[in-house]
């Protein structure tokens, strides 16, 4: 990203510049501050991104402020018609919302519409609100006194996104911190910013009141800016393990409520009885699907016996060498280019890191490049054997179409893996066998586990998150966990006076 001092001296000074959604319309930017949107499938720079500074952000956390009193007095069941609104709006334009993604992102298109899918389901879930927010209620805890529960908004809340996926992971946050009554202050990741402005319009569209959802641009600085702002009450934080633990400690420190989600190395572990060609294909369409940018993605797969090792390279190969890169919106292509230039780079290290510790790369993707789009941010698939847990390939996330295969000797030594790992994210296995499974899905030490599934993502009704450094706070993402992070619990204990004055008790209350 380049910074706007520099844009009157580069070409295409006249590109599309976005814009912020505040006060329910969107507004231009005045902080001088912008960066680059590029095509990554073409390599070019399609648009300008807007970088808040702390005004900008103070003028939306105002319009939010204002306009949460009425939202969270609004009764929870027409709060749930907007959203109601709100998922057919996101269904008639889902192919738009797709389309701005792979154009932005680089990802498939079914691939795109996938993501706007899983995030419509939290907006399925959110259109529950009523049921959601139900108290409860106990009758005469003590003569003649009753006593209830119930769950209140918390007031404006922040999301903070990151460029994987630029529709989904907002909607895992924005509309249940609305169903809840909270309003809500978006910055998307500055990548991929286009698909938030069109949920902004969506949400103004499904009657969504002036303020109560907001999209601020912005980097590092904006979020500095959003951090330190003493009006937000809570952050939700989707992105890397290091600016998750950051804005955890930041947030915390300066009492709000904070959910950060980090990064990822997700283990998959092979078994022998385990049918390798369904072992094979899971972890192809998992490792490289989204060029393996995504938090659940596998990039780890852990063959218990050398028999068993060698068995799914020789599957895994010729699947990862005729994978079809191309761009997203090309028919028939499997897997588009990486977010940005700088991101390609940073894969293509590791790739070298991998090669230079001793491991053997039996597919080497490094050589890719798409004949129409040379410029484009492409990268074949990578497959490494022999990889340990000492290299860097193993110990940190890659973010890339890069699979490393690591050996095991038994059961228990792959699951040791999965449990020494920093990251716990995810973490699958495949295997025919009931009790094995079983001993995974309680002893793996991750937030979500797979049985002959490479990528658990809970669905709406559960909730989202990780373990370890994969998550900061005490609270998964959407599902009933969302419910409770985006309202705070108020207990009443209520008695209506009759009969003669007791005069003062000096004692604790005892009831009952
Ligand atoms: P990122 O951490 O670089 O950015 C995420 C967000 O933080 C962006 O909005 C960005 O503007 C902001 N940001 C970046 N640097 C910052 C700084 N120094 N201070 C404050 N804010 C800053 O992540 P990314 O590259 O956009 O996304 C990829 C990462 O997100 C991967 O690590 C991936 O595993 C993770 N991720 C995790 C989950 C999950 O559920 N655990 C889901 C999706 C993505």
């Amino acid at each position: 990203m380049s910074a706007a001092g520099d844009g009157a001296a580069r070409a295409g000074q006249d590109l599309p510049v976005l814009r912020h959604w505040i006060g329910g319309k969107a507004v231009p930017d005045l902080s001088g501050r912008r960066g680059d949107v590029f095509d990554p499938a073409t390599g070019r720079v399609q648009a300008r991104v807007p970088f808040a500074d702390a005004v900008e952000l103070d003028a939306a956390v105002q319009a939010a402020k204002a306009a949460f009193p009425a939202w969270a007095a609004w009764p929870a069941l027409r709060r749930a018609r907007c959203l109601f609104r709100l998922k057919q709006l996101i269904e008639q334009r889902a192919d738009d919302l797709a389309a701005i993604i792979t154009r932005e992102h680089g990802k498939v298109l079914d691939d795109a519409r996938g993501e706007v899918q899983r995030g419509l389901e939290v907006v399925e879930f959110a259109c529950a609100a009523p049921q959601l927010l139900k108290g409860e209620y106990s009758d005469q805890v003590g003569s003649g006194v009753d006593s209830w529960s119930l769950r209140q908004p918390l007031g404006v809340a922040a999301g903070i996104t990151p460029f994987n996926f630029p529709a989904m992971v907002p909607l895992w946050m924005a509309p249940l911190a609305l169903a809840c009554g909270n309003a809500f202050i978006l910055k998307p990741s500055e990548r991929d910013p286009g698909a938030s402005m069109l949920l902004a319009e969506l949400f103004a569209e499904a009657g969504v009141p002036e303020g109560v959802f907001s999209v601020v641009h912005g980097d590092a600085e904006t979020v500095d800016a959003l951090l330190a702002h003493p009006d937000i009450a809570a952050v939700s934080f989707v992105g890397s393990t290091p600016i998750a633990r950051k804005i955890a400690e930041t947030a915390m420190a300066s009492g709000k409520r904070v959910q950060a989600l980090g990064g990822a190395k997700n283990h998959l572990v092979v078994m022998p009885d385990a049918p390798i060609d369904r072992a094979a294909d899971a972890l192809v369409g998992s490792a490289f699907g989204a060029a393996g940018e995504r938090c659940m993605a596998v990039s780890v797969a852990v063959a218990v016996g050398d028999e068993v090792a060698d068995a799914l390279i020789a599957a895994l190969a010729p699947r990862v060498a005729a994978l079809k890169i191309g761009p997203g919106d090309e028919p028939g292509v499997e897997m588009g280019p990486l977010v940005t230039a700088e991101h390609r780079s940073r894969v293509l290290g590791y790739v070298e890191s991998g090669v230079a510790e001793g491991a053997e790369l039996v597919v080497d993707g490094r050589g890719y490049s798409n004949e129409r789009h040379p410029e484009g941010f492409f990268l074949g698939g990578c497959l490494f054997d022999g990889v340990t847990p000492a290299m860097r390939i193993y110990r940190e996330e890659i973010f890339g179409p890069v699979l490393c295969v690591v050996r095991a000797a038994s059961y228990a030594e792959a699951l040791a893996l999965v449990n020494r790992h920093a990251y716990g994210n995810g973490a699958s296995i495949f295997t025919r066998e009931g009790d094995c499974a079983r001993d995974f899905a309680q002893r793996a030490q991750a937030g979500m586990v797979g049985v002959n599934v490479p990528i658990p993502v809970p669905m709406a009704f559960h909730s989202f998150g990780g373990w370890k450094q994969s998550l900061f706070g005490d609270h998964h993402v959407y599902g009933p966990e969302g419910v409770r992070f985006y309202t705070r619990l108020k207990t009443v204990t209520q008695r209506w006076f009759e009969g003669e004055r007791e005069g003062a008790d000096f004692h604790f209350p005892q009831l009952g």
